[in-house]
């Protein structure tokens, strides 16, 4: 006989699929599930879905979004001439929540990869090349000061700088290999305001 029930074993089973939960974090959510209120288990089950289905990319900066423009791509406030490109939406995020960038993003989804089969085509670059049409004044590549981030950095740099747009590079102080969401906004602001032209 089974010790959980077959349905207990999917929940289980599918929750453990998610990143940073392994299979005793997903017994304690599938458990603490079935004992939450049924419209709390609706609700919770309704913006997954709701979210998978609508959330796309937003069409000028490719950030997760449910309009056909994100909400900082739309704004006037915002220096459209002033783009940052970031790896992903987690790290636009943390410098958004530094609350001091006036500018726009460019959301990459990917870094370049040799090693793992990562190429410029496999990363959103395509379209931040289409966008520098446009009047853009200054491209700050703040990737990881990872391996990935750098070669991406360095690769994207190149790509510009024969557009005569200004290419900047966030400072060091973001420690290498460290992934910019967890980093403490001062830290996030001094490498913005350290950049240096490539
Ligand atoms: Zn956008």
């Amino acid at each position: 006989m089974e010790y959980f029930s077959n349905q207990i074993g999917t929940l289980v089973e599918r929750l453990s699929t998610l990143p940073g939960i392994g299979s005793k974090s997903a017994q304690r959510l599938a458990y603490h599930i079935i004992n939450m209120p049924q419209e709390q288990v609706d609700a919770l089950a309704k913006s997954m879905v709701d979210a998978k289905r609508n959330i796309h990319y937003c069409k000028e900066c490719q950030t997760l979004t449910d309009g056909e423009i994100c909400p900082i791509c739309a704004s006037p406030n915002r220096d459209h001439h002033v783009i940052m490109v970031v790896e992903n939406p987690r790290d636009q995020a943390a410098y958004e929540k530094t609350g001091k960038f006036t500018g726009v993003y460019h959301v990459l989804h990917g870094a370049i990869s040799p090693m793992l089969g990562i190429g410029p085509a496999d990363i959103r670059l395509k379209e931040l090349m289409t966008r520098l049409a446009g009047d853009v004044d200054e491209v700050i590549i703040a990737t990881n000061s990872s391996l990935e981030g750098e070669t991406t950095a360095m690769y994207i740099s190149k790509l510009i700088k024969p557009t005569g747009i200004k290419v900047t590079r966030i400072a060091s102080g973001v420690p290498v290999g460290g992934d910019l969401e967890n980093i403490d906004e001062v830290t996030l602001l001094r490498a913005l305001e350290g950049r240096t032209e490539l």
